[in-house]
């Protein structure tokens, strides 16, 4: 465990220094284990509410079982309900990132979905990114929209908020949260010189079929 939370921190700064959050912004969890209940995969670690990454040690990372009881010496992210019922509801789940990234967040505030522009969208499962309807931070409504708008999906937007998205493991939840920022930012550009042609049905799924066995499969 304790590895794992310093695995935590160390991604946790990543995010910070490849741009996604800024100041205390954000959250990171990785699915875990409670000690002496290996395999059950009951709990996940999570970055504590408020506090800058910069100065975080394990004993501040906060364990959390997936029915919301925690151990630890701090409060856990407000945002915690969502990283729980991502867990529960999407067995694939292995981290869990959310982010205030600039692009992101900025389409955010304009409530729309990304439609297939590039064919990467397809990276996260689909072939578009909602967004989610907007709730308060840190309550259950927010979660109950994050989740619907991943359906089928890895990453979706939070109006007025920012982003979400989950790995397999936390440096896929990183490397995911940088390629939809890249994303976000991609579609403002083009949106800036025109409206951007659209990759129809049929293109998106050839493609989304591709993804199944792209890469380094293990
Ligand atoms: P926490 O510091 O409680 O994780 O909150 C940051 C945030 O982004 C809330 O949406
Ligand atoms: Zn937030």
């Amino acid at each position: 465990m304790p590895e794992l939370c310093q695995k935590l921190i160390a991604t946790a700064r990543r995010m910070a220094a490849s741009g996604l959050n800024r100041g205390t912004a954000g959250n990171l969890s990785v699915r875990a284990e409670a000690p002496g209940e290996t395999g059950t995969g009951n709990g996940f670690l999570i970055t504590p509410s408020g506090m800058d990454y910069a100065v975080l040690q394990p004993e501040d990372i906060v364990f959390m079982r997936l029915d919301g009881t925690y151990t630890g010496q701090r409060k856990p992210s407000s945002e915690w309900r969502f990283h729980r019922d991502l867990y529960t509801a999407r067995p694939e789940a292995g981290a869990v990132l959310h982010a205030h990234s600039p692009f992101a967040t900025s389409l955010a505030c304009l409530r729309r979905d990304i439609p297939p522009f590039h064919y990467m969208i397809a990276r996260f499962g689909g072939d578009s990114l909602r967004c989610a309807s907007y709730a308060t931070f840190g309550t259950q409504a927010l979660s109950d929209a994050a989740l619907a708008a991943m359906a089928g999906r890895r990453a979706c937007l939070l109006a007025n908020h920012g982003m979400l998205v989950f790995g397999n493991d936390l440096d896929q939840a990183l490397a995911l949260g940088i390629e939809l920022e890249t994303l976000c930012e991609q579609y403002w550009r083009a949106c800036q010189l025109g409206t951007p042609v659209l990759l129809d049905a049929a293109e998106m799924a050839r493609v989304l079929e591709k993804f199944g066995g792209y890469g380094q499969q293990a």
